[in-house]
């Protein structure tokens, strides 16, 4: 039964859009038609009131036709109702009447207006929704939509594609009660966190399921979230391939380069005897240049081992002063020319690799060099802050923009002020911070671009009870250095 009045309401609308050209205008009259046929047969019913019932043809025309069936129906209705309501029957144009019609026509013509423009905007809003919806489902990402509780309100087929789900599984459903084992995680975090502050975030991790990458960014709404999702498996095989590459090239290049530096070692110790002053500078450039290189290839096997959780830490008690002091030390060999001015309040020792944080003091006391003026004055401070231990490096040199200060410690970024004037890999800052990070300190930047910088880092102080929980969350991270999700 249900299904034949749904069918034959379908029938109808096939029917009405086929031939909707003619019936737009065919019904004003068959509807007028037929009031007039009621008014005649049950004489007097409508007599009191004669336009009223016309209005309601009127807006039945004009919703179901266009504009111009409106208007029509609107006249033809106001000659009818003159002609056939207004006793005795026939045209009645003295003034009252006349009046009467000519409001009627009014009224008519402004509800048609109103009537199409809602139409109109109502087809419009339908439109760019269809074409936002026809967009969203046509990419090769995906794309979920949210309301204030968690409530699917919208995917995209790809879902399909990267997670498995099927959307009529998982549209209107709460997300953390469907799949429960992604509440905690790190996709859930960032949608929490990106509600909460109102603000987009951006990260990437590894689905725990098929083994894909993705690249998921969290837009806020009014009326929920947005979460876009790129599938970057490709590019991280890439990325893989290339931090192979770079690995296995610096791990075997730097045998025989330290071999080489021996050798250029050993003849410049020949060459101190001889009297071939020429000889004896070529030997020495060859040893720094060697230096150098062995430098860099030290620097690209540190990176290659922070990106795959390989950067392991010796942790001692060792006084950090000493490991500040001998940098300056080292650094003022090779730059004689800067003044380094170095003050402690510092009484406790401290527990980390000595070699490793000896690193981040080095890199931050060369750029400190590197881009400030010869001459100027490096000001070295270790102090206790509450629990923290807090190393401080402040130059006067070019300083970095605000725009550029969060980038700064991102692998391989250098200052655009910067890029072509003094030579750098953008290693060093990145290595250093990594360093202190696995160290569970952070590092950070304070600068005015020409009044110098200050970078300084905090790292806690580690009682002797609690050695070992802070050496197991030392190695903790270090199974997986990845993020991972359970999509
Ligand atoms: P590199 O110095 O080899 O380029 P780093 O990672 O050590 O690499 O530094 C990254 C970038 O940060 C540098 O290219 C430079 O633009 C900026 N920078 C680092 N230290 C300073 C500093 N003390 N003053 C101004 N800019 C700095």
């Amino acid at each position: 039964m249900t299904a034949d009045i749904i069918k034959f309401i379908l029938g109808i609308k096939i029917f009405w859009n086929k031939y909707r050209k003619i019936l737009q205008y065919l019904l004003p009259v068959v509807l007028i038609g037929m009031l007039v046929v009621i008014r005649l047969t049950l004489f007097g019913f409508i007599a009191e009131t004669p336009y009223l019932y016309f209005f309601l043809v009127v807006i039945l025309c004009t919703w179901v036709g266009e504009f111009y069936a409106g208007i029509l129906t609107t006249l033809i209705s106001a000659v009818v109702a003159n002609y056939f309501f207004i006793p005795p029957m026939g045209f009645d144009l003295r003034p009252t009447a006349f009046f009467g019609m000519a409001f009627f026509i009014f009224e008519g013509i402004l509800l048609t207006y109103l009537i199409e423009n809602r139409r109109q905007s109502v087809q419009n809003l339908h439109n760019s929704n269809k074409r936002i919806t026809n967009i969203l489902e046509s990419i090769t990402d995906a794309f979920i939509s949210f309301d204030k509780d968690w409530h699917i309100v919208y995917c995209n087929p790809q879902v399909h594609d990267y997670f498995g789900w099927k959307r009529r599984d998982v549209l209107g459903k709460n997300i953390w009660e469907k799949f429960p084992e992604t509440t905690g995680g790190v996709f859930y975090k960032a949608c929490h966190k990106s509600m909460k502050s109102g603000m987009p975030h951006h990260f990437e991790a590894q689905s725990l399921r098929s083994h894909k990458w993705f690249e998921v960014r969290t837009y806020p709404a009014s009326e929920g979230l947005n979460v876009y999702i790129t599938d970057i498996s490709d590019r991280k095989d890439v990325d893989k391939l290339k931090d192979n590459f770079i690995s296995i090239a610096s791990h075997e290049l730097k045998t025989p380069t330290t071999a080489i530096l021996a050798f250029s070692q050993l003849l410049k110790k020949h060459l101190t005897r001889s009297r071939d002053s020429q000889s004896k500078m070529l030997a020495n450039k060859i040893e720094t240049q060697l230096k150098r290189l062995i430098n860099l290839l030290n620097v690209l096997l540190d990176i290659s081992k922070i990106q795959n959780g390989r950067l392991e830490l010796h942790p001692e008690y060792f006084d950090l002063n000493d490991i500040v002091n001998q940098q300056i030390a080292s650094v003022l060999s090779s730059s004689p020319h800067h003044k380094i001015i170095f003050k402690s309040q510092l009484k406790t020792r401290i527990y980390g690799d000595k070699f490793r944080l000896g690193q981040v003091l080095a890199n931050l006391l060369t750029n400190a060099i590197k881009y400030s003026p010869i001459g100027s004055k490096i000001y070295v401070r270790t102090n206790k802050v509450g629990q923290n231990i807090k190393v401080e490096v402040t130059d006067s040199g070019v300083g970095i923009p605000k725009i550029e200060q969060k980038k700064i410690f991102d692998v391989y970024y250098r200052a655009q002020s910067q890029k072509d004037v003094v030579s750098g890999f953008g290693l060093g800052l990145y290595i250093s911070s990594e360093i202190v990070k696995s160290h569970h300190g952070s590092m950070k930047v304070k600068s005015q671009p020409g009044n110098g910088s200050t970078f300084y880092f905090t790292l806690p102080v580690v009682a002797k009870s609690d050695i070992a929980t802070y050496v197991k969350r030392l190695n903790s991270k270090k199974d997986n250095p990845w993020p991972q999700t359970h999509l």
